[in-house]
């Protein structure tokens, strides 16, 4: 672990191994979160028909202003009876068809009806009319290949009448903690034991990028119960362990994963927590091997192999998604590593301001609850003054 790589290059070695999945066609209902493997088109124009924007009457602009006799009523939902003439107004509620013939909408709140006849204003052509095709047309795209599903996305698929989204499979990965010291929590500890914290953090993070986490039971730092575990994860699209690939005589993920045939791609990145993180891979399998710490795990977990959870989804962009901020106090940056500090974030009149916490060791999973940023420090000498700006990842 002599020659560090960097957070990108670590990242860009991750994501050349991170090919999409194989595709299947999945219910709207079921696609919250799912990233389109095709671009989805439209199956009809989007409004389908002209429509009224308002509750109002529709009418040819040409005859205002004028009075007019209410031909009929129109509802969403229900065409015109007939053609609209020349001289005549229909009553259309929103949403509902305008009828052929008619060129514009009064609202409502603009004209007044008595005994059956409008007294209408000047309108303008086209005016509160919603055009055909308006919001995207008959076979057009209506969201891209590479996106994630969210509420807008398939609301705008449902609206352009499509029923499935053909999206990447979900990676199936397989979460192992390691290591003799850890205990269920809920159970009695013995002395020199602790509470596995990874094991619940780790598959929270990789159901929020839309993986499907399987938790292999823990396994203490011996050679046959590594080898089967890890034997057992090597089925999955991703194995993600946890602990044991320090320098100890314990750390027996990097040598077992070797023994079973695991590629071994980078160990040792200049971050600051995560140092000893190990990527490898076994045939389609990607193999991460995070720091037992659990700030570590957590936070090797949202620079690396979330990106690759999203990669394996096919998402346009994979990479994690920084944003600006200005430090709310002065920061230490480490000579070597570029550090990922725990902050907690506050918006200020449109200014974002992140506040790095008390605690940062990599130990310290409880002072890490407190936070909802890791802001970036980049290393370097001296400290990052108040006000510097610098990225962050939500958390
Ligand atoms: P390791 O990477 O195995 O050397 O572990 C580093 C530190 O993290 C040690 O103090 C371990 O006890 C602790 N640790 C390892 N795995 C876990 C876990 N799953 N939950 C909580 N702490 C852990
Ligand atoms: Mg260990």
């Amino acid at each position: 672990m002599t020659d560090l790589l960097s957070i990108d290059e670590a990242l860009e070695r991750v994501l050349a191994r991170a090919r999409p999945l194989a595709a299947e066609d999945v219910p709207l209902e079921h696609a919250h979160g799912r990233v389109l493997a095709e671009p989805a088109r439209a199956l009809v124009d989007l409004p389908p028909f002209d429509s009224s924007a308002m509750d109002g009457y529709a009418l040819r602009a040409a005859d205002t202003p004028g009075s007019l006799p209410v031909v009929a009523r129109i509802a969403a939902g229900r065409p015109a009876p007939r053609r609209l003439e020349p001289g005549e107004a229909m009553a259309i509620a929103t949403g509902g068809a305008l009828p052929q013939g008619a060129d514009a909408v009064v609202p409502i709140e603009e004209a007044s009806e008595a005994d059956g006849l409008l007294d209408a204003p000047q309108a303008r052509a086209g005016s509160h009319v919603r055009p055909c095709g308006g919001d995207v047309r008959h076979g057009d795209v209506v969201v891209d290949a590479g996106t994630r599903l969210g509420a807008a996305q398939l609301g705008a698929l449902a609206a352009a009448g499509i029923a499935t989204a053909r999206a990447a499979l979900p990676p199936r990965v397989a979460i192992l903690a390691t290591g003799t010291e850890l205990r269920p929590p809920g159970e009695r500890l013995a002395p020199g034991e602790i509470y596995e914290a990874n094991g619940v953090m780790l598959a929270a993070q990789v159901a929020s990028a839309g993986g499907l986490a399987d938790r292999l039971a823990p396994v203490a730092d011996d050679n046959a119960a590594h080898r089967d575990a890890l034997a057992r994860g090597l089925d999955y699209d991703v194995l993600v362990s946890s602990g044991g690939v320090s320098v100890g005589p314990h750390d027996l993920v990097r040598r077992v994963g070797s023994d079973l045939g695991v590629a071994e791609i980078f160990w040792g990145v200049a971050v600051k927590p995560g140092k000893p993180l190990w990527f490898g891979v076994r045939g389609r399998t990607l193999v991460f091997g995070l720091p037992g710490n659990p700030v570590s795990s957590l936070v090797c977990f949202e620079l690396f192999v979330r990106p690759a959870l999203l990669a394996l989804q096919g998402a346009a962009d994979a990479s994690p998604r920084y944003e600006p901020a200005e430090l709310a106090r002065a920061v230490r940056r480490n000579a070597a590593r570029d550090e990922l500090v725990r902050a907690r974030s506050t918006v200020r009149d449109g200014r974002t301001t992140v506040e790095p916490l008390s605690g940062q060791e990599s130990h310290m999973i409880a002072r890490a609850a407190g936070a909802d940023v890791l802001a970036f420090v980049p290393r370097g000498d001296g400290e990052l003054a108040v006000g510097t700006v610098v990225r962050f990842l939500r958390i």
